[in-house]
């Protein structure tokens, strides 16, 4: 099996291969942490997770980063008026688009850098790009030069002769070469340094622009050349271009090599959904009216390909919250019903084309809904040779393996058992106890038995984490 990814550099569906093999290096525009992640942009953050998943399901080991924004003119501004600093503003919404994640079940990242962490590193990498004449100061500003990089506009499209003319890069009043050149570097306002939002470059005190993080941020944990960047549509341009731009005019490699892009949340004339437009959802606006956060995860990744505008309603969560439960209803009744003496050939027949006809659209660039489409085809014959009474030993675990794969992706079957995250921190402590009085043997048996209920444990250097695990890893 092939997977094919459509890149929108080459606009074809193209065969995907890492660099390095088996090893996928991948880098996501993450949140600006200003405000709640609104329902749009969850829908960019789990299609990554999608991407995610089914790299991992096609047994390719995962490097992932996603950025957090934490300095820029919104974060600026609302801290001013809130009479914080950029830090303190920003720590509640961190944490809430980490909590959201969660809720939706998106996978962890393996690196989620902020921008205020990696000032040096922007500031040299501002520093080579000045130093080889593709970017140049104004009055304490540093801006990329367009016309130095005949490259921009290639991932967009665009035609270079209708960009300086119709192109809104930068809306800064300073002097620039031409209004398409877009900020690296800002200089400091007076009260910035009050906010912590200052930082000493060679040319000048100021904030780096919000392009240059994630050139800066992809090359320190990533590398010159990046597998996969993605990023919501709306981010291609002139974000992703300015990020090409940066990264190759000052690493001279391809910056990366698949560019993936996830359509927008459309509103009720097709449009993207907008704040002005009083439409901006977050995930807890849906779930204080009613929805299911896995309701919502399913509506956003399994309703439509992540290439086509989606409209968002409360009809279609409640058909999406229906979807869910069927598909667990369905789950249960396979595991519970006991199993008829023969089996029947017909179902496992096509079982197996379903499961291999689900891969295969997952192997399509990332079909899923063509897949559950399949699968719910499957469901309904299923159920009928359960009523009769016709499904065998063989037939239930190959079901049951279908329901791996497809839950693999949608992550909606598992169910938590209420109060097991207590539980898991109590015997956490209780290891952490057995290990300080050198009673291994206790320590061991505790990671083992979480182990067998699905929950793995990490040592790692904020003390120790847990995370669930499928049913093929317990054993
Ligand atoms: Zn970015």
């Amino acid at each position: 099996m092939t997977l094919r990814l459509h890149n929108t550099l080459t606009g074809t569906k193209d065969v995907f291969e890492p660099l390095e093999p088996n090893h996928v290096r991948m880098y996501t525009c993450g949140p600006t942490v200003w405000t709640f992640a609104h329902v749009g942009n969850l829908r960019a953050f789990l299609f990554y997770d999608l991407v995610r998943r089914h790299l991992r399901v096609s047994g390719y080991r995962l490097t992932h980063v996603l950025n957090l924004t934490d300095i820029d003119d919104r974060i600026l501004d609302q801290a001013m008026h809130a009479g914080t600093t950029i830090e303190e503003f920003v720590k509640p919404y961190a944490e809430a688009f980490l909590e959201d994640m969660d809720l939706l079940r998106a996978e962890r990242a393996e690196v989620y850098p902020r921008a205020t962490e990696h000032i040096p590193e922007m500031v040299g990498m501002i520093a080579t790009l000045i130093e080889h004449d593709y970017a140049y100061a104004a009055d304490g500003d540093v801006y990329f030069r367009i016309a130095s990089f005949p490259r921009y506009g290639a991932l967009s499209h665009l035609d270079r002769a209708g960009l300086k003319a119709g192109a809104r890069v930068a809306t800064d009043k300073y002097d620039k070469e031409s209004v398409s050149d877009f900020a690296l570097w800002k200089k400091a306002h007076p009260e910035d340094e009050k906010l912590g939002a200052a930082w000493d470059a060679p040319f000048g005190l100021g904030r780096p622009g919000w392009h240059i993080e994630c050139s800066a941020m992809s090359k320190r944990y990533l590398g010159e050349t990046l597998d996969i960047h993605a990023g919501g549509i709306d981010l291609m341009f002139p974000h992703h271009e300015n990020e090409i731009a940066q990264s190759e005019a000052a690493n001279h490699k391809t910056f990366s090599r698949v560019w993936l892009h996830s359509e927008f949340l459309a509103d009720a004339t097709g449009e993207k959904m907008s704040k002005s437009a009083g439409e901006f959802t977050t995930l807890r606006d849906l779930v204080a009216a009613g929805h299911d956060p896995l309701a919502v995860r399913f509506f956003l990744i399994a309703n439509a390909h992540y290439r086509s505008r989606v409209r968002l309603s409360d009809e279609a969560l409640h058909a999406a919250g229906e979807q869910v439960r069927r598909l667990r209803e369905f789950s249960d009744r396979v595991k519970r019903t006991p199993p008829a003496e023969h089996d029947d050939a017909q179902l496992a027949e096509k079982t197996a084309q379903v499961r291999a006809g689900y891969r295969e659209a997952l192997d399509d660039d990332l079909n899923l809904p063509l897949g559950m489409g399949l699968v719910f085809d499957l469901v309904r014959d299923a159920n009928t040779a359960l009523d009769a009474e016709r499904v065998g030993p063989q037939n239930k675990a190959q079901l049951l393996a279908l329901l791996d794969d497809v839950d693999a992706h949608l992550d909606v079957l598992r169910v938590d058992e209420p109060g097991l995250a207590e539980e898991v921190e109590r015997l956490i402590a209780e290891r952490e106890e057995a290990r300080r009085a050198r009673d291994f043997a206790r320590a061991d048996q505790i990671r083992e038995d979480l182990k067998r209920r699905g929950i793995a444990l990490e040592d790692s250097k904020d003390g120790v984490r847990w995370r669930r695990i499928t049913e093929a890893a317990r054993s």
